[in-house]
């Protein structure tokens, strides 16, 4: 039986031309079923980056770790989905103690531990044995493709220090025409198992915050285009967390 991976519910209905994607009757989220597993990512669309990469190479993450560095006193940060290492090697050259992992491409870890020196578990971050508690916990773009995303936010507002941020950004889908739209994979960078709308991820939020404290202390859903990918991506959502 098909149930929803958000939040159990086994009432599920087949969207009515896409016979992958069954709506959760509690929580509207999109799930895509049967889930892919999790090595199925694909690696294109990256900017291949290069040891001479400053500060200013990878725009896109700038503005957050500037606002991470207003929030935190502590520079420690985690990326939970750290692809190729743009945004801890930017906190890196920010003089951050930079750490990260749930990336099993190898290429993306060449890129990440060997060239931009970044301290890297190679697990899925559900299963990684972790003594440390971080500033700032970050998983951009990442929760989409995860098997058990509850679980895995429940481990990130565990791992960080109380006061530190916890920071999620990720694909939205504004509406089911869209979903038509993105599902062929025409406009997606790789498989993913949720498809989330703003409002079944406040569900979700809701959720986790019954489980451990934090406030929202900021969200936003909106369009974005990522002049470095090659795909056109859809709205993205993101949530700014504090662990009280
Ligand atoms: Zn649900």
């Amino acid at each position: 039986m098909n149930i929803c991976g958000i939040c159990s519910c086994a009432s599920l209905k087949q969207h009515n031309k896409l016979k992958n994607y069954y709506k959760c009757d509690n929580c509207n989220t999109w799930n895509k079923l049967p889930r892919h597993e999790q090595n199925d990512l694909i690696s294109g669309g990256y900017k291949y980056p290069d040891a001479n990469d400053t500060f200013n190479s990878f725009s896109k993450f700038k503005p957050l770790i500037l606002k991470f560095e207003k929030l935190v006193p502590v520079k420690t940060i985690y990326d939970v989905a750290t692809g190729i290492g743009g945004l801890p090697y930017l906190a890196k050259l920010r003089k951050w103690d930079v750490y990260g992992g749930n990336e099993l491409r190898i290429e993306n870890v060449h890129c990440a531990r060997m060239l931009y020196g970044i301290n890297l578990d190679l697990d899925y971050f559900e299963d990684v044995k972790m003594e440390m508690k971080f500033g700032v916990v970050v998983c951009h773009h990442g929760l989409e493709h995860m098997n058990n995303p509850i679980t895995v936010l429940d481990k990130m507002i565990d791992r960080t220090v109380k006061g530190g941020i916890i920071y999620l950004e990720h694909p939205c889908i504004p509406n089911d025409d869209y979903l038509e739209r993105y599902a062929d994979g025409s406009e997606s960078l790789g498989a993913h198992s949720y498809e989330w709308t703003f409002e079944s991820f406040k569900y979700f939020i809701t959720c986790v915050r019954n489980m451990k404290q934090t406030k929202i202390i900021e969200s936003k859903c909106g369009w974005e285009t990522v002049n470095n990918l090659h795909a056109y991506i859809p709205p993205v959502q993101y949530w700014l967390l504090r662990k009280e």
